[in-house]
């Protein structure tokens, strides 16, 4: 074992499981977990209290006028033992996972100043290294530098059926087709807007996890970080 530290890059498509195998490594490692998308979701639902967003319209320049009010921040919570989201000192961890959020987080993530803000605040987590970090454009513009990128998807029926499955077992009363219909949305706005669009970085490896249980992906991740540990620590001899 090395008491090097690297940078997991994980990005992919909605809803194929990048945050549970994100946090599964962190915690194996002592790693820092943080869930990007957590952030953009933050600042949405931001917007939406302010009012900022109708019928799926962006009020681009009055929120980017508001940008230095919205504070974000993971705290902690040994009970669940994972970080919760904060959106000016107040837990928003549920609302920000709710259907509204949802439903508008991919226009506000288009807009340019917003990336910066968060991109800005996403480095500064890491610049010790020791940290796992998922989103969109981790591997490709936040850590373009990472040791190990991952570029992780599944069928858009598969994925609309985990987020429905862990939405229902949190008592939420919701439809299959409205989530199919925003996990294929949410791919099409990321993969095609033009600030940091959803792509794989050319050093990333794939992970589709369609047919794949969650101890066989973190297994083969596991092994990936091991490599890329002990990799480090032969070059240093
Ligand atoms: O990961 P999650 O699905 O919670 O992310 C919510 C949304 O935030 C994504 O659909 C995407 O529009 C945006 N996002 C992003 N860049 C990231 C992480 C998330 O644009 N690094």
């Amino acid at each position: 074992m090395t008491n090097h530290k690297i940078i997991v890059a994980i990005d992919g498509h909605s809803s194929c499981g990048k945050s549970t195998i994100a946090k599964a490594v962190a915690a194996r490692f002592g790693y820092i977990f943080i869930d990007s998308g957590a952030m953009y979701r933050a600042v949405t639902l931001f917007a939406l209290r302010h009012q900022l967003i109708a019928d799926g319209e962006v009020n681009r320049e009055k929120l980017i006028s508001m940008l230095p009010q919205i504070k974000i921040e993971f705290r902690y919570n040994p009970e669940i033992q994972k970080s919760d989201t904060y959106l000016n000192g107040e837990n928003v961890e549920n609302e920000i996972r709710q259907l509204p959020v949802s439903q508008n987080v991919s226009p506000v993530a288009t807009i340019a100043e917003v990336r910066e803000a968060m991109v800005r605040l996403q480095q500064e987590m890491g610049k010790n290294k020791g940290i796992v970090m998922d989103g969109r454009d981790i591997g490709t513009v936040v850590f373009p530098d990472a040791e190990l990128k991952l570029f992780v998807t599944a069928t858009p029926e598969i994925r609309a059926q985990r987020r429905y499955d862990e939405l229902t077992a949190k008592g939420e009363t919701v439809s299959f087709p409205e989530i199919l219909e925003n996990v294929v949305e949410r791919d099409r706005i990321d993969s095609t807007r033009e600030v940091s669009p959803l792509r794989k970085a050319d050093d990333a490896l794939i992970l589709d996890n369609s047919n794949l249980t969650r101890e066989v992906q973190l297994s083969w991740v596991i092994a990936k970080v091991e490599e890329r540990l002990n990799g480090i620590s032969l070059n240093d001899r």
